[in-house]
């Protein structure tokens, strides 16, 4: 496919190529049904086929056995920062955050009109440059769970160890690097993702929950926001998004044919190493804005030595097919997003970009 570009975007952003053509195979007609997978009924059995595999596929290349229930849900991840103390905060109720930066911050701000919450760790006086250690975090024995956010997006950070909460149950927001490497999801209690960056494209939110936390739900929600509701139905309690469901199935088969997150994980080390070895090559020129061991793996900042280079960057990239590297508007910069599906050849690419930009600038 000569002219596609490496798409270096937040999210939405690249899909594996494989995936687009087996959608644009399927397409019209959707294995001998005469009619798309868009047209079909949610409760039709060629729709409800891709929905029951699409949960198994979740729980083989995560891991987790069946006491983890696995929701499709819509409202992005942003919905599950509203549900999350909606179902598990009320009376003598409290809920502990991790702030890490802008997500992990509206988590937190949302919980905190429904109920109580309290400030495990922050890293904000530090511009969010990395993420608070164990030894910082200060989880209240008694707290209704702890959330954490496994990779901040827009400041460029990714915990490198999983929190132990004690007995407290652990929440994990981990929209921008579920599934990019091998990791225990089993040390959270629930785990939610909207699809778009590393599972496919907007529209799914992939929510999984431990019958513990099912177990928490609290009365008194309208029926929709209750995740009762949706574990009971199958996610099938209103119109689920098929569309977006049936894409994230064919990507899960897509992670299962590169070797699972062992193998996924490999390509993601030497893609971020590419890019990093070129921060740290030249770092009075690329200046990385996480500390060295909170760097993501998925969404590398840094920045030029002027705003003016970082245009002229942005621009000579994009003109190269290098497109998506403009940092979040709120903190500028660049911004590599390496998501599963962007290829290692992109990467590789790009540093040499890097290098040849450096020397020329
Ligand atoms: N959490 C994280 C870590 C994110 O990166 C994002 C979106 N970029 C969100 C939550 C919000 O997701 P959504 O747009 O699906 O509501």
């Amino acid at each position: 496919m000569g002219n596609r570009v490496f798409n270096f975007n937040a999210g939405p952003c690249t899909l594996p190529l494989d995936v687009l053509k087996t959608v644009q195979a399927e397409f019209l007609d959707y294995k001998g049904t005469g009619m798309s997978i868009i047209e079909s009924s949610h409760r039709a059995a060629e729709y409800d086929a891709v929905h029951t595999q699409c949960v198994a596929l979740v729980k083989e290349v995560m891991g987790l056995d069946d006491s983890y229930t696995v929701l499709f849900l819509t409202g992005g991840a942003s919905t599950q920062f509203a549900m999350i103390p909606m179902n598990f905060l009320g009376e003598g109720k409290v809920g502990a955050y991790v702030d890490t930066g802008t997500w992990a911050s509206k988590a937190f701000k949302e919980a905190s009109i429904i109920g109580k919450t309290v400030m495990a760790a922050s890293s904000k006086d530090a511009a969010y440059k990395f993420i608070p250690k164990q030894a910082d975090l200060k989880i209240p024995a008694d707290a209704t769970y702890l959330h954490i956010t496994t990779n901040n997006t827009i400041k460029g950070t990714q915990y490198h160890y999983i929190p132990n909460p004690g007995s407290v149950p652990m929440i994990g927001d981990m929209s921008s690097d579920i599934c990019s490497r091998t990791f225990d999801f089993r040390k959270f209690d629930m785990i939610y993702a909207g699809a778009q960056k590393n599972l496919g494209p907007a529209g799914v939110t992939l929510v999984i929950l431990k019958q513990n936390m099912l177990d928490m739900c609290r009365d008194g929600n309208p029926v929709i926001f209750d995740y009762r509701t949706h574990a009971k139905e199958n996610s099938l309690y209103n119109t689920p998004p098929c569309f977006a469901i049936y894409i994230m199935k064919l990507v899960f088969e897509w992670m299962k044919s590169q070797g699972g997150l062992p193998a996924i994980e490999e390509v993601n080390r030497k893609k971020k190493d590419a890019i990093y070895n070129m921060v740290d090559k030249y770092p009075d020129y690329y200046k990385g804005t996480a500390e060295k061991d909170s760097r993501s793996w998925m969404n590398l900042t840094f920045r030029l030595p002027s705003e003016d280079l970082e245009k002229k960057f942005i621009s000579e990239a994009k003109a190269k097919g290098f497109i998506g590297l403009k940092g979040h508007r709120s903190v500028g910069g660049i911004r590599v997003s390496l998501y599963n599906a962007l290829p290692l050849e992109g990467a590789q690419k790009l540093a040499q970009f890097m290098e040849d930009f450096k020397k020329a600038n």
